[in-house]
């Protein structure tokens, strides 16, 4: 049933089983729903973010929409008109944060660094200490603009340390990168359904501190991207979401959170996705292709390749990778000409055995 292999960050390849969990109807107001798949879902994101859902710390928030909506609902809730919001930013996801806040008027200072250039504590102690007014502080995990990790476990003492609310889009890596959320103190951890959980896109979600998403009521500037509402509703309601629930996808990425957990949980996938990487790379070098990154910040989610020369026809690659089952991703940046390949999805090294097996035959 598969049309081809997705090397792609985001929709991505998924198993036959996840796809096979949406083909049943399901009634978003009643219990076997809510209490059947919701509730448990909400509660096994905690678990495998090793987060305990008795204490009530951290809790769980669902939302309609892409990875982006679930950005923006937290931005546009946890932000006051009062305070300021400081995002250190290396590619297209980080400058998105500050796109939603110039859009909905938030105060913020954005500083953008290079696209190859990793978020580095003294980056973060040198932006806070120039911007004392900050109250909050928001960063991505992995850019996968270039696949470039920046090391929110070093960024999180200074931001924390600092007094500041800790924002992290962690939409390419959560659960398939371990985070120690709270060791780290992150306040609101953003990711979405079709990414390391590996299930298919249609909604987000948030893993928020519980003291900082009450302190949300009321702060939202839209109705539908309200996550305070949003999760009042679910814990009051038993599971319920305020409007349509994409429930085919909702069931699937239950699921999918079976199959991470059968997997052996985040560290198995972790291993695994660094797996595909290693044999990705070192099977495109040995083809005579570099990376654009430097191995020591370099993500095993996504890796970015140069181009192996001037007159390389990128289209003429992706069609040909694409016959044989593959399908790539074309670069986003702007300092040098790349293509990019995932390494996240239902995918496995022989996957990307086959895959520079052929590349070296082209
Ligand atoms: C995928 C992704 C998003 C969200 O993108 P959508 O297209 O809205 O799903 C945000 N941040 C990062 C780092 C991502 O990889």
């Amino acid at each position: 049933m598969r049309n081809y292999l997705l090397l792609t960050p985001g929709p991505l390849s998924t198993s036959e089983t996840v796809r096979q969990a949406m083909l049943q109807d399901w009634c978003t107001w009643d219990k076997d729903y809510n209490l059947g798949v919701v509730t448990p879902l909400r509660k096994g994101l905690l678990e495998i973010a090793g987060l305990d859902p008795q204490d009530g710390t951290y809790t769980t928030v669902l939302l309609q929409g892409s990875g982006t909506y679930g950005v923006e609902a937290t931005i546009t809730c946890a932000v006051r008109p009062t305070d300021k919001l400081l995002i250190v930013s290396n590619g297209a996801y980080g400058k998105r944060m500050a796109d939603i806040a110039r859009h909905a008027g938030i105060p913020h200072v954005h500083v953008a660094l290079k696209e190859t250039e990793q978020v580095t504590p003294e980056i973060v102690k040198k932006a806070i200490a120039e911007n004392p007014d900050a109250t909050h502080f928001s960063v991505v995990h992995c850019e996968t603009t270039t696949g470039i990790l920046n090391p929110v476990a070093d960024l999180a003492p200074i931001v924390k340390g600092a007094g500041l609310t800790l924002i992290v889009d962690a939409m390419s890596s959560f659960g398939g990168i371990p985070i120690d959320i709270r060791g780290l103190g992150i306040d609101f951890l953003i990711s979405s359904a079709n990414k390391c959980i590996q299930g298919v896109p249609g909604f987000c979600f948030v893993i928020a501190r519980r003291s900082e998403l009450e302190k949300c009521k009321g702060v939202s500037r839209s109705l539908s991207l309200d996550i305070y509402d949003q999760w009042e509703t679910m814990e009051k309601g038993g599971g319920k979401w305020r409007f349509t629930s994409p429930t085919h996808v909702v069931r699937a990425f239950f699921q999918a959170l079976q199959e991470l957990k059968a997997e052996g949980g985040v560290a198995a996938r972790y291993a695994r996705y660094r797996e595909n990487h290693d044999t990705l790379v070192n099977g495109m070098r040995e083809a005579g292709f570099r990376t654009l990154l430097a191995d020591d910040i370099q993500s095993p989610i996504i890796t970015s390749f140069l181009y192996p020369s001037a007159d390389f026809d990128f289209a003429d690659f992706y069609e040909k990778l694409k016959a044989e089952g593959f399908v790539i991703y074309p670069g986003k940046i702007s300092e040098a000409d790349t293509f990019r390949i995932g390494n996240i999805g239902d995918v496995f090294p022989a996957d990307f055995r086959r895959l520079t097996d052929i590349i070296r035959t082209l």
